[in-house]
């Protein structure tokens, strides 16, 4: 098996649709920093004005920045009804 077979069903999400999404006017918002860093798939990066942009291709769904910036900066659209991702806290 490939790559793809190793990382199994659901880690890479071939729709093209992003589910998440930076809330408008919060590009700048300080926690968003925090996603830049703890981001496993490193989808965020800020630029020199300080926003932060979000690229979602191969989003790996693991939750991390939903935890670490909230749902006031981030908004996460659950592909089926929030069934499909398991979020693990601590
Ligand atoms: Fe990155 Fe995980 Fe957030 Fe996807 S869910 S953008 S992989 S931190």
């Amino acid at each position: 098996p490939g790559l793809k077979g190793k990382l199994g069903l659901n880690v890479f999400k071939e729709s093209g649709k992003s589910h998440i999404r930076i809330r408008e006017g919060k590009e700048k918002h300080p926690q968003l920093a925090k996603a830049v860093l703890v981001c496993p798939a490193g989808l965020y990066s800020q630029n020199s004005k300080g926003e932060v942009t979000l690229s979602s291709d191969g989003c790996l769904e693991c939750g991390t920045c939903l935890i670490a910036c909230g749902r006031e900066l981030l908004d996460w659209e659950y592909p089926e009804g929030g069934a499909g991702v398991q979020f693990r806290f601590g």
